[in-house]
């Protein structure tokens, strides 16, 4: 009997209103979440690991301008673009990270290679690059990164002197969020992957949820895989992506439960807004979210696809 296989994805969570989104603009992302998970899923049909489909459908989300991951990334007080990117395998509880990397075109990449290369689990900076410079990566400019929106954005928190996720409260700025993807290959093994460009105006040197795992990315063979998305302070604080783990693993709740229990509760209550996508042993899909909305895609084991935008699509 063929094993079942699924893959979701998403390209962030925040404040998107349906008034501002034009047509256009919901065309080309929903293009753009279509493409990484049909090709991630591609990829597991033909066998490929959970590890590479996630790679590949975060990968493909990273080069779109539309995310803020890659290209497209926001930027820091310093007025440069900072990512940060993590992959996680179930099998083994692999894990690679980088952290605050500046001129590295697919962090989600140097991410696994970090996890399948070095004898480490996150690399930060300038340490980053050179492991980079070592496997054999071109140095990419920050000018490919820049976009002329992400700059008009950064003006404006840096006048008001604050932080913001990449879209919330500022519903006019089409381009969204941070990217993920969580997938079960035909071997049962689950992973994830996330990739970032962080907070707008952050400093320079702050590093959010998604490359710390536990945090913000999280896979666990016979469990669960998880990426989030949101203020990544809270999403460290809560230790999200390991208490759905933890309650999956020790209370038996099943995936929509420990994933309500943790988003819908400790996480609100501390402030944190945002979503995570997760993905079980069995390939079911959680989509969760406590705010306004979260791009997001999956093909199902059946072979169904899903491209959703609001938290009230269904
Ligand atoms: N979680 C990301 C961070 O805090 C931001 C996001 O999800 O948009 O770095």
């Amino acid at each position: 009997m063929k094993k079942p296989f699924a893959i979701a994805i998403h390209g962030g969570a925040g404040t998107i209103l349906r008034s501002q989104m034009t047509e256009e603009m919901q065309q080309a992302v929903e293009q753009a979440l279509d493409q990484a998970v049909s090709q991630g899923h591609q990829l597991l049909a033909a066998g490929a690991s959970a590890v590479d489909a996630a790679v590949c459908a975060v990968k493909i989300l990273e080069d779109s301008p539309h995310f803020n991951a890659g290209k497209g990334s926001v930027l820091t007080t310093k007025e440069m673009v900072e990512m940060d990117a993590a992959v996680m395998c179930g099998k083994g509880r692999q894990a690679g990270a980088v952290a605050g990397v500046r001129h590295i075109k697919n962090p989600v990449i140097l991410a696994r290679d970090v996890m399948q290369q070095s004898e480490h689990v996150m690399l930060m900076g300038e340490g980053a690059e050179e492991f980079a410079a070592q496997l054999g990566y071109d140095y990419t400019e920050q000018d490919y990164f820049f976009t002329d929106r992400r700059y008009e954005q950064l003006l404006a928190l840096k006048a008001e002197g604050r932080v913001a996720l990449s879209e919330s409260r500022y519903p006019d700025d089409h381009k969204f969020g941070t990217v993920g993807a969580v997938a079960l290959d035909q071997n049962g093994n689950l992973a994830a992957a996330t990739s970032t460009g962080g907070i707008t105006n952050k400093r320079y040197g702050r590093v959010g949820d998604s490359p710390i795992i536990g945090a913000g990315t999280y896979a666990e063979n016979h469990n669960v895989a998880i990426s989030a998305t949101g203020m990544g302070e809270v999403f460290i604080r809560c230790c999200v992506a390991s208490d759905i783990a933890a309650r999956m693993r020790y209370l038996q709740e099943d995936i929509h439960t420990a994933c309500t229990a943790v988003i819908q509760g400790d996480l609100k209550t501390l402030g944190g807004e945002g979503g995570v996508i997760a993905i079980d042993q069995f390939g079911e899909i959680h989509f969760g979210m406590n705010c306004e909305g979260m791009y997001r895609s999956c093909i199902d084991i059946h072979g169904r696809k899903q491209v959703k935008i609001y938290a009230d699509d269904v």
